[in-house]
């Protein structure tokens, strides 16, 4: 076995296949088994992908006037998202690091702006609760605190509330196009229609939807209206990473016009190292992120992506279908693309116990809170299992059915008190405790005994019940 770091140098051969080793425990997803994380399409494309990225693997994006190449795939990079996104010549923007980078560039933005331009000293911003987790770190890293809009029964923000949000210190109102939990396209013809009037900016936050929607309505899919046709909308994320099957490590934050862009740069010259401007949040910027999303880009072109967005709705209507002909099941609100949630109709079925027998068959199924649902982020690649996944959940709800004790034991259990412990600010503080332990010195071995496909590390939610399983034993006594 290897050391961390070995004395001597090691062959490159050996330590790349020992790095092939490494991912033998790792998600099925080259099988279609992942719903999540990863937008794998076939080893062709994987490959093409790769050669791309390792064509800058060194070349750094840091200073635009160092490695020009990089700075000109960038502004195309933008420029074709600014297309696809129905801008117009002023839209502007920046490549990132994937769509945290994005939304956390865009609360940086409207925040200064805000101080700028109106005095704003203690900042707000408006999220519906279907608001990507991302936008709630944001909210922490740069201080600016979050209103939140209730839903209504459809899944998409409560305008109303919304409107009655707004004051002297809101920075910007958030829309998604789709939300990450259950794949509904937020109104933003109306969101952006009460921004425009208060004069405060709209972003619609497509990191997931980005690469995807415009080829779904170019094939004559539905698709309300939700990009830079909409007035008030004044900036956009779009992961390149997700839909537009890019390497790890692209996405885009596009502005209506310069006006707000500027005010995500960074400056500082006084620096001992030199005058120093940044675009955005990273110093080194991969080149090999940048070459990847150009060169997709370029490699399926528009026709191609019109292509993987009429397999990947294929695939969608197919499991909509096949999950809403099973009594028990029903998908959640009004999802429009590529992406959908499902929930148990009936009170004495578990989801969370048929989301465990789907396990055990061997897919990795992500669970929902509030309200309980089991999760599919759909691609193109999927089509191939959508037979397989349904009869296997129609398995896995026949078994549940004959035996709803399961819904007490194992996943279902744990996810269930989860979702049920009152006190939220201790399950966050347990939370930050163990998910802290996983990084002490000397870590780093996860224990794969318990897999957690919520996606956070294996084990963890498990020994937070038990945590909370103990505490109330000895509340009890
Ligand atoms: C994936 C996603 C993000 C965050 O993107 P990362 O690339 O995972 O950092 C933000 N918003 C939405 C709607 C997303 O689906």
């Amino acid at each position: 076995m290897h050391k961390p770091m070995p004395e001597r140098g090691r062959a490159g051969p050996e330590v790349l296949a020992e790095l092939d080793a490494f991912k033998a425990q790792d998600p099925r997803f080259k099988e279609g088994r992942v719903w999540s994380l990863v937008y794998y399409l076939d080893e062709e494309h994987s490959g093409f992908i790769k050669d791309a990225y390792h064509s800058y693997a060194s070349e750094n994006g840091l200073n635009p006037g160092a490695f020009k190449s990089l700075k000109k795939i960038e502004s195309e990079v933008i420029a074709a998202t600014a297309e696809i996104l129905n801008g117009t010549e002023d839209v502007c923007g920046v490549v990132t690091s994937g769509g945290t980078e994005s939304c956390l560039m865009a609360v940086k933005t409207y925040r200064d702006m805000a101080r700028d331009t109106r005095g704003v000293k203690k900042p707000e911003m408006i999220l519906p609760e279907t608001a990507h987790v991302a936008w709630f770190k944001a909210s922490e890293y740069f201080g600016v605190k979050i209103r939140l809009v209730p839903l209504t029964a459809d899944f998409t923000p409560d305008l109303k509330k919304l409107k009655s949000l707004i004051n002297r210190n809101t920075v910007m109102i958030l829309g998604s196009a789709p939300e990450y939990p259950h794949g509904t396209i937020d109104p933003i013809q109306e969101m952006g229609a009460i921004a425009e009037k208060k004069n405060i900016p709209l972003h619609v936050d497509a990191c997931v939807g980005g690469f995807i929607l415009p080829f779904i309505e170019d094939n004559g899919g539905a698709v309300p209206p939700w990009d830079y046709r909409v007035p008030g909308v004044t900036s956009i994320s779009a992961d390149i990473h997700k839909y537009g099957y890019a390497a790890k490590g692209a996405s885009t934050i596009t502005y209506r016009n310069l006006d707000y862009l500027r005010y995500q740069m960074f400056v500082y010259e006084n620096w001992a190292g030199g005058v120093f401007a940044s675009p955005a949040l990273l110093g080194t910027r991969p080149g090999g992120g940048y070459s990847a999303a150009w060169s997709v880009l370029q490699y399926f072109g528009k026709e191609g992506y019109r292509q993987l967005a009429r397999e990947t709705v294929a695939a969608v209507h197919a499991l909509k279908a096949g999950v809403n002909s099973i009594p028990e099941l029903a998908v959640m609100g009004n999802p429009i693309g590529p992406l959908f949630s499902f929930r148990s109709t009936d009170p004495t079925l578990s989801i969370y116990a048929v989301g465990d027998q789907m396990d055990a068959r061997g897919w990795q199924v992500n669970r929902n809170q509030f309200p309980e649902g089991l999760h599919a982020m759909v691609t193109a690649q999927h089509l191939k299992v959508v037979d397989q996944y349904i009869a296997d959940l129609k398995a896995s709800v026949d078994v549940v059915r004959a035996n709803p004790a399961l819904a007490r034991e194992g996943g279902a259990a744990t996810y269930g008190m989860l979702a049920h412990v009152p006190l939220r600010g201790m399950v966050r503080k347990k939370v930050l405790e163990m998910f802290s332990e996983q990084y002490r010195a000397g870590g780093g071995e996860l224990d794969l005994s318990s897999g957690d496909a919520a996606g956070g590390p294996p084990g963890l939610v498990d020994k937070l019940v038990n945590w909370y399983v103990q505490r109330q034993q000895r509340k009890g006594r």
